[in-house]
């Protein structure tokens, strides 16, 4: 039987990694999973259902309730047998998201589903702690990072290509403001977990970041 494969990336937000996971697991024929989007369908279901986001309890039914699934062979993401691909991406999702998932028994639902999507498949999976916590025996450990301005300029991009126009001080302090929340909770903080290699990808396009992965891979796996 072939070895099952995790390839855990984690690191703040615009560092880069949805589009990197994407590609590195359309390269491997690996299943790609964004748990941001999972944290994101939570804050969308809390707000549509008028659910204070401050709310632990209310929160982690809601977590629990929820049908988060990722439609096989697509990057599309269903809540409750719902398209919300467009949805999570609205622009008040973000600090949303952000705020449901420092409660631990929100956390404890998204990784139970994590570990079971990554339990018989290879797997690119990508966070804030999938190598820390979600699965610390991954093979692969990668750390993303950016300069903060330049992983700014990079969501600013991403939204205007969605034709959404923000005001770029705006974005580069919602993201400030997300990265300290993420990097200081007290469960499961973004963090470098230990084994992780760390890519600065300030200066780096899109193929070298992806080449510097697969180069990583090949290196654990094919000793
Ligand atoms: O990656 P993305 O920006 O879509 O994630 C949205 C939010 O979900 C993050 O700011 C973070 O608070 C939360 N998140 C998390 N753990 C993960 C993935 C995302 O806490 N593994």
């Amino acid at each position: 039987m072939k070895k099952r494969i995790v390839v855990a990336i984690d690191g703040p937000a615009g560092a880069g990694k949805s589009t990197i996971a994407r590609r590195v697991a359309e390269r491997l024929g690996f299943v790609y999973i964004d748990t941001g989007a999972m944290y994101r369908a939570v804050a969308l279901k809390a707000l549509r259902s008028g659910v204070d986001l401050g709310d632990a309890e209310r929160l982690e039914q809601i977590a629990r309730g929820a049908r988060i699934a990722f439609e096989p062979g697509s990057s599309r993401v269903l809540l409750d047998g719902e398209d919300v691909t467009q949805a999570i991406r609205a622009p008040e999702i973000s600090p949303a998201a952000s705020r449901v998932s420092v409660f631990p028994g929100v956390r404890r639902a998204m990784v139970e589903l994590q570990r079971q999507m990554g339990a018989s498949e290879s797997v690119v999976m990508e966070g804030r702690d999938i190598g820390s916590v979600v699965f610390p025996d991954a093979e692969v450990k990668i750390f993303l990072d950016a300069d903060p301005a330049v992983r700014a300029a990079r969501r600013i991009r991403e939204l205007e290509e969605k034709g959404q126009k923000l005001d770029p001080a705006e974005v580069e302090r919602e993201i400030r403001e997300r990265d300290l929340r993420d990097s200081t909770r007290a469960d499961s903080p973004l963090v470098r977990a230990p084994g992780a290699v760390v890519i600065d990808t300030t200066p780096m396009s899109i193929e070298q970041v992806e080449q510097a992965i697969l180069n990583v891979i090949q290196e654990r796996i094919i000793p």
